[in-house]
């Protein structure tokens, strides 16, 4: 697991990282405030985090302050390090966002066991923040995640005016998969549309799993055509090769609704997901394993 050690002072820095190295530690280390605070809030960041207090430019109480605020998506585990160790400074500290608060000098035995403790919350978040947002079986956004996401797509088009797209999918025949081949093949259907679908959106689309057999995917920055081929290549990929489950080959296909929001237009959430629900229907009636756009 990676840490982050800030310290504004060489030599404590040295120590703790070569501590937690060797414990397993993957050890990332910054020289003030800001640098932790650039690394605690970009991309692939370390979940745990040990923070001198008194460093120039930002401190560690105004690091875990920043950090708490403006990290929601993923928790960070925050031991601040400090000389201090009067009750009113561990209270600060905490109310700060700080996990823990360990006093120095401190005894490298009690380090080690205050870490393996951060980790084990640390870990246990980052668990329960995957199921409360994940769906099981598929792996992909559950109905609440995607939701969610489509709702601040909304907020933002509102604000930003760009045009964007959704896409609604659903299985084709799925009852008849499953009564074909057995809810377990079923599975192994759902589970496979899934990652080839995946496999052909962009890194900033969303996809997360509506209901049943049905995917909602979130196109941003999206105008109809450009949705469209999007739509053609998840159709594609989802019947290109049946799936093979342990009972044998099964075939599967996708339809799908399409329906995008134009610069500057306005468009509620249910109404939007009607329009995408609306087109699906047109494209089961018109024979399944097609797209059709909203009008
Ligand atoms: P259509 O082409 O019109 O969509 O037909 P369909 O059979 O796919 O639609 P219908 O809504 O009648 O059936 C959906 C089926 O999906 C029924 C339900 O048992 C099945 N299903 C929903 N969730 C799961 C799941 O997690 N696993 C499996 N195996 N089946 C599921
Ligand atoms: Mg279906
Ligand atoms: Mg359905």
């Amino acid at each position: 697991m990676k840490v982050l050690v800030a310290d504004d002072e060489p030599l404590s820095l040295l120590y703790l990282q070569a501590a937690l190295e060797e414990w397993g530690y993957e050890v990332i280390t910054a020289a003030n405030g800001n640098e932790a605070c650039e690394i605690l809030l970009g991309a692939d960041a370390p979940m745990l985090a040990i923070i001198d207090w008194m460093m120039p430019g930002m401190d560690g109480i105004d690091v875990c302050r920043v950090v708490r605020e403006s990290v929601r998506d993923r928790y960070v585990y925050m031991i601040m390090l400090t000389g201090k160790s009067e009750t009113e400074f561990i209270v600060e500290a905490m109310n700060a966002g700080a996990d823990d608060f360990i006093s120095k000098p401190f005894n490298i035995d009690e380090m080690q066991v205050r870490v393996r403790a951060g980790r084990r919350i640390a870990e246990l978040e980052q668990k329960l923040r995957m199921k409360a947002s994940h769906d099981a079986l598929t792996g992909l956004y559950n109905r609440g995640t995607i939701i969610e996401i489509l709702q601040k797509e909304l907020t933002r088009h509102q604000r930003n005016k760009h045009s964007f797209a959704i896409i609604f999918g659903d299985l084709d025949h799925f009852k008849r998969i499953n009564d074909e081949f057995g809810h377990l093949a079923g599975d192994a259907v759902l589970r496979e549309a899934a990652g080839r679908i995946s496999s052909v959106l962009r890194p900033y689309d969303s996809l997360g799993r509506y209901g049943g057999e049905e995917v909602l995917i979130v196109l941003p920055g999206c105008d109809a055509n450009e949705a469209i081929e999007i739509a053609e290549r998840v159709r594609l990929v989802v019947c290109s090769k049946p799936v093979a489950t342990d009972v044998g080959d099964v075939p599967a296909s996708l339809s799908m609704g399409v329906a995008v929001i134009a610069q500057g237009q306005q468009v509620s959430f249910n109404a939007l997901i009607h329009l995408a629900d609306a087109a699906l229907y047109i494209a089961k009636d018109k024979g399944r394993n097609r797209v059709e756009l909203a009008i």
